[in-house]
């Protein structure tokens, strides 16, 4: 059964989009019921979870059994530790990966060379489907559009040039004019920054075949300022070091086609499927991974389905990612909790700030951090009057900064809270 997945399944990832539902289904069946009963036989996180909850891993048959399991979080699976490893996998057969830590304490995760390949290869077919080719040059923006493995750089596939974000934007540009990549790939922020470099600095010399993003919710103000560059709107990929590529736009930019043969998806509202259209948290079961199986694991996200078919002709279901993280929706007085991608958009449109980041001061008070781009005075004026709008009652005030803090991987955090009560919370943290 395992075999399935092994070589069979490599040559068959480049195909696997025009495969018929029939069939697609048939092979993420057994691949789910092999899945259940491997976890419950090598991994004690799992066995224990499983009788715990009374449900015999030889009667899950499908994904039509998937909802008896339990669900998974983070903060279970890091509990866990090594626990949630295969014990049939030897120490030196794994290699480990962490999750960002962004929004929640990091995850460490185990995977097989064989699961890595299998990531590898639904990562390179969502580029592919985009236009682009192992012989081409791409240049990464902070976000990975392609693995850094390097054995697969060895075969050839090594032209990708990687920037790092942390480095001055002008440094960016003189790269990208260099190097000349037919696909970039950048983090929204990066690719924003560049944007206005790059339309100060006057049209580029060279475009690309295929520009994406990835590795942050891609806001829809984007879109405007890449067609002012590229003259294209970027295309998002969604993934996560959990269950790698997870989904991606097509050309008809209506929502992310689920990866069915890699992962998953369930999106649900107090722990049940939500109608098309409705706001659920993102739950996967990678498909992928054996070392340490992710079973309807709580990503943290929130999506919804889009109703009806892609007319791309791909019929793998599509969801809208929205509202970030859950963690990032602030909350203030009156019992309001606003997404605060809500409020990046109003800020985002604006030509007049390139980076900002919000701060919760109180429950009453929110402070909007900028760093400012060009004289426009006007424009701040009408971003502020916008903000007090949308939150009435609010306290909101504008503060200029220079260089706002950026994370490791180069991105700023959009939702900061330096309100008392969260720092006497974090205080307690600390302490105890
Ligand atoms: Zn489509």
């Amino acid at each position: 059964m395992k075999g399935d997945w092994g070589l069979p399944y490599l040559a068959g990832v480049p195909f696997r989009h025009r495969a018929s539902r029939a069939r697609l289904g048939a092979l993420r069946d057994r691949r789910v019921g092999w899945l259940v009963r491997h976890a419950a036989k090598h991994i004690p996180f799992y066995k224990e979870l499983l009788q715990q909850h009374n449900v015999n891993p030889r009667s899950i048959g499908g994904f039509q059994d998937l909802e008896r399991l339990p669900l998974v979080t983070r903060r279970m699976l890091r509990e866990a530790g090594e626990r949630a490893w295969a014990t049939d996998v030897p120490h030196s057969r794994r290699t480990l990966a962490s999750t960002s830590g962004s929004t929640d304490k990091p995850l460490t995760l185990a995977f097989s060379f064989e699961d890595r390949l299998r990531k590898h290869a639904i990562s390179l077919h969502c580029m592919s489907l985009y236009g682009w080719r192992p012989w081409h040059r791409g240049m990464a923006l902070g976000s990975q559009a392609l693995p850094r493995d390097h054995r697969l750089q060895r075969l050839g596939f090594s032209r990708w040039h990687w920037v790092d974000p942390t480095r001055p934007v002008s440094e960016w540009l003189e790269d990208y004019d260099r190097v000349r990549p037919q696909a970039l790939h950048a983090y929204p922020s990066a690719l924003r920054e560049f944007c206005f470099q790059a339309r100060e600095r006057g049209p580029l010399q060279w475009l690309p075949r295929v520009l994406s993003v990835g590795g942050e919710l891609c806001p829809e103000e984007l879109a405007p300022l890449t067609h002012d560059v590229f003259g294209v709107a970027p295309l998002s990929m969604y993934g996560a070091v959990e269950g790698g590529r997870l989904a991606f736009e097509c050309r008809e930019h209506a929502g992310l086609h689920v990866r069915l043969d890699g992962v998953h998806v369930e999106i649900l509202a107090g722990g049940q499927s939500v109608e098309a259209g409705q706001p659920g948290s993102v739950y996967i079961t990678s498909l992928i991974n054996t070392v340490m199986p992710i079973i309807r694991y709580e990503l943290g996200d929130l999506a919804t389905w889009v109703p009806g078919e892609c007319r791309c002709g791909l019929w793998w279901p599509r969801i809208v990612l929205h509202q970030g993280r859950s963690s990032d929706v602030v909350s203030l007085s009156g019992s309001r909790h606003v997404p605060i991608t809500n409020l990046a958009t109003i800020v985002g449109k604006s030509r007049a700030i390139r980076q900002f980041q919000f701060v919760r001061r109180a429950d009453n008070h929110l402070v909007l951090r900028y760093e400012p781009q060009g004289d426009t005075a006007e424009s701040l004026e009408q971003i502020h009057h916008q903000l007090r709008d949308a939150l009435p009652g609010i306290t909101v005030e504008l503060e200029m900064t220079g260089q706002l803090p950026r994370t490791r991987s180069g991105k700023v955090s959009r939702l900061i809270d330096e309100s008392e009560s969260n720092l006497r919370g974090a205080a307690k943290k600390e302490a105890s």
